[in-house]
């Protein structure tokens, strides 16, 4: 059976990449289960470049499909801040009811019309012969002017969607799968891997 070894350690992301190859005879592996130790420095400057840079530096010591994500969360009014930045915006180690504060601060009297932000992922893949693939998609939203919401994770409690009414904190796993940035760039990945025969 071929394998896609999927460059992470958060067992969220391994349960929705297997959820959504789960229609594809092919078996995903983290690089733990794949006995792939490596260290990378994510310093590119995009979602596109990171996740390349992630899927190259693993495929050096596997012939298997690799998969990477990057994401984060874009706020217009702010320059696309937190960006590339996301995970490290005022340090990795401080909770995220403060950083997602935080944000609500720096916007405070901005109207929701200046709000507009976006979450965005992007995949890249490295196949067996060595090409690179990667693709970016989007969950467009703006950021409210309280956090809520239960479910989800990081910037989820302030990221509001106009057409749910209410934040991606508050939406159920599957219903936010549905619509990310992550299920469809993993979907597109998918269909792409298909079309070229690679799965
Ligand atoms: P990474 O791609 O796993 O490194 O994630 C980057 C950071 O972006 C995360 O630590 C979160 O802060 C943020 N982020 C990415 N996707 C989401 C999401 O779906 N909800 C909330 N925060 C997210």
């Amino acid at each position: 059976m071929k394998q896609i070894i999927f460059a992470t350690g958060n067992k969220d992301k391994l349960r929705e990449i297997r959820e959504i190859m789960a229609d594809v005879d092919v078996e995903v592996l983290s690089m733990k289960e794949a006995g792939i130790v490596v260290d990378v420095v994510e310093d590119g400057t995009t979602f596109e470049e990171n996740s390349l840079i992630k899927a190259k530096a693993i495929a050096e010591h596997t012939d298997a499909i690799v998969l990477a994500d990057d994401s984060g969360l874009e706020i217009d009014y702010l320059d696309k801040a937190p960006g590339v930045y996301s995970a490290r915006f005022m340090g990795e180690d401080t909770s995220y009811d403060i950083k997602n504060q935080a944000l609500i601060d720096k916007l405070e009297g901005v109207p929701k019309e200046k709000r507009t932000a976006r979450f965005v992922c992007a995949i890249g893949a490295v196949l067996p012969n060595k090409e690179t693939l990667v693709v970016r998609e989007t969950m467009e939203g703006y950021i409210g002017y309280q956090a809520e919401g239960e479910n989800g994770f990081g910037y989820d409690p302030i990221f509001f969607l106009d057409e749910f009414g209410c934040s991606s904190a508050a939406l159920s796993r599957e219903q936010k799968n549905e619509i990310s940035h992550r299920g469809k760039a993993l979907r597109a990945m998918k269909d792409i891997l298909l079309e070229r025969g690679a799965l």
